[in-house]
Formats: C-alpha cells, structure tokens, sequence
C-alpha cells in the first residue's frame, strides 16, 4: 500500500486535479491520499492558507474581509464547477463564514478548512471516502504528536480501504482541531505512512525531487536519484526545501522510504529518500543548499579556554532568550556564536548586555549579514582533492570564507560568506563540484 501526498501547487486548479486522478489510477496501491490546500497555479495566485490566514486577522481587527472570501470562495467553487462535482461547497463555506463572523473559530478551526474543503472535492472526485485527519492524527496536551494514539486510529482503518484525508491538521483529544507549522502536510502523510506501515511514503510536488542545487540560483539543477535522511536533512535544514524537515522522522524509524515526486511530470524519476546510499556515492559532493542572513557574536575573554563551564554558561544565556544556536565555532581566547538574525531581532540588546555582563566578556563583536552554505556528501570531508577545490574555486572567485564547519559525522561542510556573496559562491561551487 502507498500513501501519497500531494502539495497546493499539485492542488492549485481542475488541471491539476486531473492530473492527481491520473496518477492515483495509475497505480491500484495508491490508496491513502493526502492533500495541502489549494495552492498557487502561478506566481500572481494566492495560496489558500495564506488568505485564510489574513482572513482570520481581518476578521479580529473587525476589518471587512469580503473581497479576500470571495476569493476563497470562488477558487473551491470553480474547481467544483469545473470538475462537475456534486458536493455542496457553498453550504459548507457559508457556515464557516457565519462561525468566523460569529467568533466560534479558533485561527486554527479556520485554516484547516482550507485542507480540509480541498479532501472533501478530491474524495469525490476520486471516488475514495473521506477520512477527517482530526479522528486519526492526535495531539498530545504538550502539541507534540501522540504517534500511539495516531497508530491505533489509523489501524482501525479497513485493510484496502481508499481514503483521502486533509493534511496540516490534527486534534487534541478533546476534538479541538491544531495545525502542524506551515508546510505540515508533509509531516502528516508521514505519520499516516508511518502508522499504516505502507510501503512507500511518495511525496508529489512541483519539481522532480530535491535538487542538488537551488533551482533560483542555478540553472536546470538536476535531482539527485537517491538520499539518504541524514542527507536529505542537512539539505533541508540549510534551506532545500522540497519537504518539511520534521517529515522524514516518522518513516525513517518505521524505515519505510520517501518518494518524492513531480505531479506535473510524473514519469520523471524523483528522488527516493531511504537508510541505504549506494556505494559510488562515497565520498562525493551530492548537493548544496544554503541560507541568508546570519550572525555571529564573538566574545573575547583573557583565560577562557581554562574557566571551566564558560561554554555552558554562554549557552545558557542565548537559551534563556529562546535563540538557537546554529553554531560554535572556538578559539583559545574567544568563542564565536553563530544564529540566524531573526532569531535575535527581539533582543539583541539585551542580549549583549546580559552576555557581557554575567561572562564578564573582555569584548563582543557583532557580525551580520553572513550566508552559510552546506556541501552535502557522505565522508566527503575524506576526500582532501574535493577540499581543495572548494576553497580553490571560492579563492578564484574573490570570495572570502568567513567561517568554516564540518559535522562530525563527515557529512557536510558547511562555509560562512558574506550575504552579498552567497550567489557568486554557490554558483562557483555548484559548477566545479557538480556540474
Ligand atoms: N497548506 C499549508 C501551508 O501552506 C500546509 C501544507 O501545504 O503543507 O503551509
């Protein structure tokens, strides 16, 4: 049996409807079928999450949302129309308009009616039941998951049924419903996958699998055939982001693999996701992906590396504020603190008052606008030819490396640059390592 999910840009018209159809009969296993929201078609479109979302602040500042409504309204209706569905979409909008004006729905309730309508139009328009994701996906009271009261919901399921269920929604088990964060149908098709022990977990979206490099950066990047999770969660971490990086954790322990695929071409290979990485791989540069706007604090202090718990104590501090920290790079006498700029916006000032005052720091300095890019590859930190050209390539195209990782795992190496340069780099890299 095969769950498959598919995202709001395989959702966005009666196009693409048609063309879930064809794919779902095309395969007799495809039984469980998981769908996002209606997404965006093309560039000017709005994805349906989104606007329910506006909507909902509109609606709490006592803002008219009319015109935003009928947007929601008429793409459901046109794609019933379109499709010549019988189901009555209208009835089921208007009661959610009435309970939102009515200040029944939580922003939650709301905008899981986006999937929710979306699974209701695909059910009948595949002829498979629906299966509301608030009966089988369940909250604990602490918002994580309860993946054994999720497991036994979905063994209650007939063997063979054919079902289609909304995704980024579940409930607590007092029936009130709670989204996953944006993007969270993956992470539900993965626990459906997961709880039902399927064979395959295939993920449909708008590109050919997870490509070795970014698609707005570099030209016609290819899609890399095979990744292991721990690759395909250094790439996701680091801003490739074919699949939430929370998606992969339910399937890998249940070790059941990811397929992730192209509901517009869907002859085309993909990339299937798994435990196993074919030999040839060793020891080669299998994708890049990066991120913008970083910052790294480096505190100075005389005798540091000897004040046992100085890092301990550094670390306590930035976790006091909620920021996580991405990395920590050392020296003998001072100790850099890598974490996204966002995470930091909210109290910087503070923040460097408290670590100045509570480390006794000699001197702190801030550096912003730093990217991070991530070479993927197993043991790649093994092949001292590869190393060299890095920093060949990087050196021949004038760009300074401002800081330098490498996971304990061999995995990846991960390179600081300036934000202005992140472009220049990753396409230098791209064409000597992967091109
Ligand atoms: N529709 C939701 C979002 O846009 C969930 C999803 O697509 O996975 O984030």
């Amino acid at each position: 049996m095969l769950v498959c999910k598919f995202g709001g840009s395989s959702l966005s018209s009666e196009t693409q409807f048609k063309k879930v159809k064809n794919i779902i009969e095309a395969d007799p296993l495809r039984q469980v079928v998981i769908v996002s929201a209606l997404g965006k078609g093309n560039p000017s479109d709005n994805k349906l999450t989104d606007l329910l979302y506006v909507i909902y602040t509109h609606a709490q500042h006592g803002i008219c949302y009319e015109a935003l409504w009928n947007e929601v309204a008429s793409r459901f209706i046109n794609v019933k129309e379109e499709l010549g569905l019988t189901f009555s979409i209208e009835a089921a909008l208007s009661e959610i308009k009435d309970n939102l004006a009515a200040g029944v729905l939580s922003v939650d309730d709301l905008v899981s009616r986006g999937e929710y309508l979306t699974a209701k139009l695909m059910s009948e328009y595949l002829g498979y039941d629906f299966l509301d994701a608030k009966d089988i996906i369940i909250f604990c009271a602490n918002g994580e998951i309860d993946m054994a009261s999720s497991r036994e919901k979905c063994s209650n399921l007939a063997k063979g049924s054919c079902v289609v269920i909304p995704g980024f929604y579940g409930a607590y088990p007092n029936g009130k419903i709670k989204l996953f964060g944006r993007g969270g149908s993956d992470i539900t098709g993965a626990i459906i996958a997961a709880a039902m022990g399927a064979d395959k977990y295939e993920n449909f979206t708008d590109v050919s699998g997870v490509l070795v490099a970014d698609p707005r950066i570099v030209e016609h990047p290819p899609a890399i055939s095979s990744l292991t999770y721990e690759e395909l969660s250094e790439l996701t971490y680091m801003g490739a982001n074919v699949l939430h990086e929370e998606s992969a954790h339910p399937v890998r322990d249940a070790g059941i693999p990811i397929h992730i695929k192209n509901t517009n071409a869907p002859d085309d290979a993909g990339t299937m996701i798994c435990d196993d990485s074919p030999d040839e791989r060793e020891k080669k540069v299998i994708g890049i992906s990066g991120k913008k706007n970083y910052l790294s604090f480096t505190i100075y202090k005389k005798h540091m590396s000897t004040e046992i718990g100085f890092l301990e104590k550094t670390l306590a501090i930035f976790s006091k504020y909620h920021v996580n920290v991405e990395h920590v790079p050392t020296g003998i006498d001072h100790l850099g603190v890598v974490v996204t700029a966002e995470s930091v916006n909210h109290c910087i000032e503070d923040l460097l008052d408290v670590l100045s005052n509570e480390l006794q720091a000699d001197d702190i300095e801030v550096k912003e606008d730093i990217a991070l890019i991530t070479v993927v590859g197993r043991n790649i930190v093994d092949n001292p030819y590869f190393l060299g050209q890095m920093f060949t390539t990087l050196a021949d195209a004038d760009i300074a490396i401002s800081f330098i990782a490498q996971s304990p795992r061999k995995l990846n190496i991960i390179l600081g640059v300036k934000n202005n340069d992140y472009i220049a780099a990753t396409i230098a890299l791209y064409d000597t390592l992967l091109v």
